[in-house]
């Protein structure tokens, strides 16, 4: 018996796990998608231990996904010989969440083989609610197959109706009806917009047109055979010994350009984005460019790499069949409230952000969190426990969601910019990082990554928490 409906509009990453969350709370729910999931991005993704944590409560099947345990930053110059690091920090067992949320501290030795790497990389990941490193297919297809589950602790609930190549128009908010693409309405308990960080409903959500901000910097992003890498001495010089396996970083001042490579897909993969300022070309002019799917030159790429040594540069050559895409980065002002009427706006569409901290997908996943907890057993068509909920969510996820915002769209080191903070502070009391810190140092990892969006709302949900505005 389901208690109320729900139509989710959007099928990522912040769609799907709301689904999951949903069907778990009792909840009868349909996915409007418009696309036919044929357009996965080819990227990597890091999921952090409040991420994780919630994955693994809802059945998430990490063995099936074979992320890489994501135990380390370490950052070079881009010239400077592999292994030279001016950055280098490991977190250790206390970066985990007290409940034996903790990495591992295994090795991975470039002497061994491949596959026996690969098998203690992938149990490291899932050992604990450490951070992990996803190919973003891979993170999407167990997302997508905990929804359309049967059967089992994963199949909790109504099995989610996935209504593929369906697009939503139009929200009313306050009824929670959903105009489709050729007129017909649909009007449910609870409407979850995730449309994504290019939101045509937010529209409808906040009454007014979203205002886009360009930044001025777009990433590079590609895939490489790790193979391929470790074949070469030159480039597998950078990643043997890998000890411990995360980010792998090289840096060109001059040039504001941040190269981040990881591995992703059990190691088999190398993930790489090079954040830089966007060249001629490179705005977000047309659809595909705002939307991770224009083509860039391995020309054009190794041009801004010019400062880079050829055993950095060796990997641009190396770009899967899928080559390399460009993705401009935008920002957009912070909302005032993620909720109206019988509406909730979650992911991108609430809080679209800049990569610096790995925080948009999973602020997102935390908010599914909130959403079983807060909607458990709820019966939908009683509108004030609907709305109450609503608020509570609101109460809960508005501070986070946009501090993690807030802090990415200030990039590089915290630098307790007064304009900033001021804004952070229209939203959330708690501690910020001292100035200076960079992103993903502790300090930083503690404020965003340490939480338990489930612990949270239930204290919420019981009067424990206490909300300052
Ligand atoms: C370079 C880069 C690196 C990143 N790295 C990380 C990271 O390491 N860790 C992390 O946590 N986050 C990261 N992020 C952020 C993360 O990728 C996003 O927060 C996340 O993918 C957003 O998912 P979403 O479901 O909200 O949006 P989307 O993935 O955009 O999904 C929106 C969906 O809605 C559908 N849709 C749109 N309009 C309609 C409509 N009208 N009707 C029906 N369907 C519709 C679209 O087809 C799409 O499938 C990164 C982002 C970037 C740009």
């Amino acid at each position: 018996m389901t208690t109320g409906t729900a139509a989710v509009i959007g099928g990522g990453i912040s769609g799907l796990s709301a689904s999951v969350a949903l069907r778990r709370a009792g909840w009868d729910v349909s996915i409007y998608e418009r696309s036919k999931f044929k357009n996965e991005v080819g990227a990597g993704i890091t999921v952090p231990p409040n991420a994780g944590l919630v994955l693994r409560h809802l059945g998430f099947d990490f063995e099936k996904a074979r992320p890489v345990a994501n135990e380390t930053t370490r950052m070079s110059r881009c010239d400077a010989p592999p292994g030279e690091f001016y950055l280098s920090e490991t977190y250790t067992r206390d970066d985990g969440l007290k409940n034996g949320a903790v990495n591992g501290n295994g090795l991975w030795n470039g002497n061994k083989s491949l596959d026996a790497e690969r098998k203690a990389r992938e149990s490291r990941a899932f050992e604990g609610f450490g951070s992990c490193m996803f190919h973003r297919v891979d993170l999407h297809r167990g997302l997508r197959e905990l929804a359309e589950d049967a059967n089992g602790e994963s199949g909790k609930g109504k099995t989610v109706e996935m209504k593929l190549g369906v697009e939503v128009e139009k929200i009313d908010c306050e009824a929670g009806i959903l105009t489709l693409a050729g007129g017909q309405t649909v009007k449910v308990d609870l409407v979850v917009i995730a449309d994504g960080a290019h939101s045509a409903l937010l529209q409808d959500f906040t009454g007014s047109p979203p205002k886009f901000h360009r930044t001025g910097r777009s990433i590079y992003r590609w895939l490489v055979s790790m193979s391929d890498v470790l074949a070469d001495p030159l480039t597998a010089a950078h990643y043997l010994p890998t000890s411990p396996t995360g980010f792998i970083s090289f840096s060109d001042p001059k040039k504001r350009i941040l190269w981040v490579s990881y591995p992703c897909r059990g190691g088999t993969v190398l993930n790489n984005a090079v954040l830089h300022d966007t060249q001629p070309g490179e705005g977000a002019d047309s659809e595909a460019q705002s939307q991770w799917h224009a083509s860039a030159s391995k020309e054009s790429v190794l041009s801004r790499l010019e400062n880079f040594d050829e055993s950095r540069r060796r990997i641009v050559h190396m770009a899967s069949e899928d080559g390399i895409k460009v993705h401009h980065l935008f920002k957009r002002p912070a909302l005032e409230s993620f909720v109206r009427g019988r509406a909730v706006v979650i992911g991108d569409a609430a809080h679209v952000m800049l990569p610096t901290h790995a925080a948009g997908g999973a602020s997102a996943i935390e908010s599914a969190a909130a959403l079983e907890v807060l909607f458990r057993g709820v019966n939908g068509s009683d509108d004030e426990l609907v709305k109450d909920r609503l608020r509570l969510f609101d109460q809960l996820r508005l501070p986070r969601c946009n501090l993690a915002m807030l802090v990415s769209n200030a990039g590089g080191p915290w630098t307790g910019d007064s304009e900033v903070e001021e804004e952070v502070r229209k939203f959330y009391h708690g501690p910020l990082p001292p100035v200076g810190t960079l992103p993903w140092m502790k300090e930083f990892r503690e404020i965003l990554f340490h939480h338990d969006a489930y612990k949270t709302a239930k204290q919420a949900l019981t009067g424990r928490l206490w909300f300052p505005n």
